[in-house]
Parts: structure tokens; C-alpha cells; sequence
């Protein structure tokens, strides 16, 4: 059986990733996963208002372990939902570059 590879960006605080074993089922390899970023400049989605201490509004990666073959995700959420936006980081840039987009457009005016 081979050694479990964390990621880089991977924090074995908060990884749920095991090795695979031979009769696993889903969900049992658990998750790489990174350190949550909070976004305190985030203070209302949708209809909720944030706070940065009380609410914050978090980011992180995951991905999930062997067998399962996701690549990274960016999840985006609180704590109690901290996936509430999930985006394959294959295509977060695109995503990023549209929204930069709009940003450059309303603060042209
Ligand atoms: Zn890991």
C-alpha cells in the first residue's frame, strides 16, 4: 500500500485524508484540505450581513484523496456552510477574470 501525498497547500490540521484501503467505500478517503482564509472585506451575501469576528466569511481548498479524482477545489462559505460555493480551481481564474471584469467596469463608472 502505497504512502498517502499531501498536497502543498495541504494542512494536516485540517485534513481528513486517509491511505486507501481495500474495501473502501465512498467517502472514506477523506479530504486534503488547506488552512481557511477569511475574507474580512466580505460583509454581505445574499441577504446576510458578515462580521469578520462573529460570521467571517471563509475560503479553502480541498481535494479529495485517492481514489477519487476531483483536483482541487476552491470553497467558499461559513462556518457553519463552508462550501457553500464550491469551484473547481480549474476553472476559478476564468471565474476570477470575469468578476475582475465586472469590478473594472463599475469602478470605471
Ligand atoms: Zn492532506
Amino acid at each position: 500500500m502505497s504512502e498517502l501525498e499531501h498536497p502543498g497547500w495541504c494542512d494536516i490540521t485540517h485534513c481528513t485524508a486517509t491511505v486507501q484501503k481495500p474495501e473502501y467505500r465512498v467517502g472514506e478517503t477523506g479530504y486534503h484540505r488547506s488552512v481557511p482564509v477569511t475574507l474580512a472585506r466580505m460583509p454581505i451575501v445574499g441577504f446576510t450581513v458578515f462580521d469578520a469576528e462573529l460570521n467571517p466569511v471563509t475560503v479553502h481548498l480541498t481535494e479529495a484523496a485517492p481514489p477519487w479524482d476531483t483536483g482541487p477545489v476552491l470553497n467558499l462559505g461559513t462556518a457553519d456552510d463552508p462550501a457553500a460555493v464550491s469551484l473547481p480551481v480549474a476553472h476559478a481564474r476564468a471565474v476570477l477574470d470575469q468578476l475582475a471584469d465586472l469590478v473594472a467596469a463599475a469602478e470605471k463608472g
